[in-house]
C-alpha cells in the first residue's frame, strides 16, 4: 500500500497551488493508495476529513498537520487531530513531548532546508526523517543520512507537494493495508514499511 505522508492543498497552505480534491485525484493517478493531507500549522476540520474520506474510498486519507517550530524547523505530525497542534507557538521540545504522550508520530521533514539544526535531534530523536522529498535538494542527502545513521530513527521519502505534477515523488510502501489512522500509527511505529527504488 503506497502512502505519501506529506503533501499540502490550497484551502489551507498558502504556497499550495491545487485543491484537496485535485491531489487526491493527482494521486490516485499516480498508483498511491492515499496520504496524509499536511498543511502549514492547519489540520484538515474533522467533518471535511471525513466527506473526502467518503467520497474517495478506498483512497486512504490520514491525519495530519505540518508544525513550523518557534526554532524553525518543519515537523509532520500524523494521527493527532488536536487543533492545539495549530497553535504556531510549539517548541520542537514541547512538541516532541505532547506527541510522545498522545502516540502519535512524528516526522523531521526536509532537515538543513533552511539552516543547521538547533533543535536538539539527539536527545530528543523523531521517529523518522524525510531523505526525500519534493524540498530537498539532492546535495543535502549524505548530510541527512549521516543525520538519521547518528540518531537511529526510520527514513521516510515524501513528496511535499505543493503542485498536481509533484504527487507521486516520494511516497512509502506500508507492508499491511491500513484504513484508520490508528492502523496507520501501528505500522509506522513497527517500522513495517519500505522505500520505494530512488534514483540517488
Ligand atoms: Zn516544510
Ligand atoms: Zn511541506
Amino acid at each position: 500500500m503506497k502512502v505519501d505522508l506529506h503533501m499540502h492543498t490550497k484551502e489551507r497552505s498558502g504556497c499550495a497551488v491545487h485543491s484537496a480534491e485535485d491531489m487526491i485525484q493527482a494521486a490516485r493517478d499516480a498508483g498511491l493508495d492515499g496520504m496524509v493531507i499536511s498543511d502549514h500549522d492547519r489540520l484538515v476540520a474533522r467533518g471535511e476529513l471525513m466527506r473526502l474520506r467518503e467520497r474517495y474510498a478506498p483512497f486512504r486519507l490520514f491525519t495530519g498537520i505540518e508544525v513550523s517550530t518557534v526554532e524553525g524547523e518543519h515537523v509532520l505530525v500524523l494521527g493527532l487531530p488536536d487543533q492545539r497542534l495549530e497553535s504556531k507557538a510549539w517548541s520542537y521540545a514541547r512538541l516532541h513531548a505532547f506527541v510522545r504522550a498522545a502516540g502519535a508520530f512524528l516526522i523531521l521533514a526536509h532537515p538543513y532546508r533552511f539552516q543547521d539544526l538547533v533543535i536538539d535531534v539527539e536527545g530528543l530523536p523523531p521517529d523518522a526523517v524525510e531523505l526525500r522529498s519534493g524540498n530537498i535538494r539532492d546535495e543535502l542527502r549524505p548530510r541527512i543520512r549521516a543525520l538519521i545513521e547518528r540518531i537511529g530513527c526510520a527514513t521516510v521519502y515524501c513528496s511535499d507537494a505543493h503542485h498536481v505534477d509533484r504527487v507521486g515523488y516520494g511516497f512509502i510502501e506500508l507492508d499491511k493495508p491500513v484504513v484508520t489512522d490508528q492502523e496507520l500509527l501501528e505500522v509506522l511505529k513497527a517500522g513495517a514499511f519500505h522505500l520505494p527504488p530512488a534514483s540517488d
